[in-house]
């Protein structure tokens, strides 16, 4: 197998938001897809959506296959490498597309030479081979996460197809890779899914049933991924803890002080922090 994007036999396992919206670029890309999901109606909906040319719930489909995405939830990632490695071949490069990547890439590798780390920073707050979409992935980061074993073909591969998929490749150490996202992913998650706790646990019936009315927009932004699917944020948490406790306890600190500046009514402390936020919030959008 050459490293340019010439088509290629790619297997996927896990038909849901994130693997079945690879199925969808990369079919349409010209490459040869092989999905495997447990569930029939999930094998059943990618070949009706043209998300596969083959499927099964059998991991042998894999066989042949010159590239494999992992995109079973972030707890299963290692069993599903487990399962496929009888079908791999030397030359077969694994990927998986889990959201921590620390833990994982390091017992991968060990299982596997040829696997390298991976995250698509794309999603949305559903799950499954109908929340699968065309250009998930589209400007989106890409994260690699290749370590001092990873060869240079199995990256310019994942290069390729990740610029075939209208992404942006960033490549990074797996741990720094979990702190960050730590920051910018799984503490907002937290955040927001505390926000949605404490309006529904603290507020007061008939108080509550008007703030249902009035929510809008602004709730809607922060409470998005809060919203979104439990296992994820659980897995999250359970796989990259030592980060995300660290930026909760961090997090926490900062809203002490802020509860400390309006209790005190410390209004010139309260607006220094506000408006450091309104000019540091667009270092973090891309558009
Ligand atoms: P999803 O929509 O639930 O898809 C996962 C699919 O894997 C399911 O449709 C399911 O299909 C299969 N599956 C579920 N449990 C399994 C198990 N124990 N063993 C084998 N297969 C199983 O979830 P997703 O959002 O695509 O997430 C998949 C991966 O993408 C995760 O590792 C996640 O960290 C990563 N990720 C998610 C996002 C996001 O925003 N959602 C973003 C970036 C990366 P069957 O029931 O048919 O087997």
């Amino acid at each position: 197998m050459n490293s340019s994007s010439s088509s290629k036999t790619i297997g996927i396992i896990g038909l849901g938001l994130i693997g079945g919206s690879l199925a969808l670029d990369l079919y349409q890309k010209g490459h040869h897809i092989l999905g495997i999901s447990r569930a029939h109606q999930s094998c059943r909906r990618a070949l009706e959506r043209k998300a596969c040319h083959q499927v099964s719930s059998d991991m042998e489909l894999v066989r042949g296959a010159d590239l494999i995405f992992l995109c079973t939830p972030i707890g299963s990632i290692i069993s599903t490498l487990e399962a496929i490695l009888p079908y791999v071949s030397a030359s077969t490069i694994l990927t998986d597309v889990a959201s921590v990547k620390g833990v994982i890439v390091e017992k991968c590798s060990m299982l596997c030479s040829n696997f390298i780390g991976g995250h698509p920073m794309a999603g949305n707050a559903r799950t499954g081979i109908e929340a699968a979409q065309y250009n998930l992935f589209r400007n989106a980061p890409y994260v690699l996460t290749p370590i001092e074993t990873t060869s240079v073909e199995s990256l310019e591969v994942m290069q390729d197809i990740i610029a075939e998929l209208g992404a942006i490749t960033y490549i990074s150490d797996p741990y720094e890779h979990d702190r960050s996202v730590s920051w910018i992913s799984h503490l907002p998650v937290m955040v927001s899914a505390a926000l949605l706790e404490s309006v529904n646990s603290k507020a007061e019936p008939e108080i509550l049933e008007l703030a249902k009315n009035l929510a809008s927009s602004g709730f809607r932004d922060t409470t998005r991924i809060g919203g979104g699917n439990p296992q994820l944020g659980l897995m999250m948490a359970q796989y990259n803890q030592e980060a995300i406790l660290d930026s909760l306890i961090n997090y926490q600190q900062v809203l002490q002080e802020i509860t400390d500046h309006i209790r005190k009514q410390d209004w010139i402390s309260l607006e220094t922090i506000l408006q450091r936020a309104q000019s540091n919030r667009p270092d973090f959008l891309r558009d």
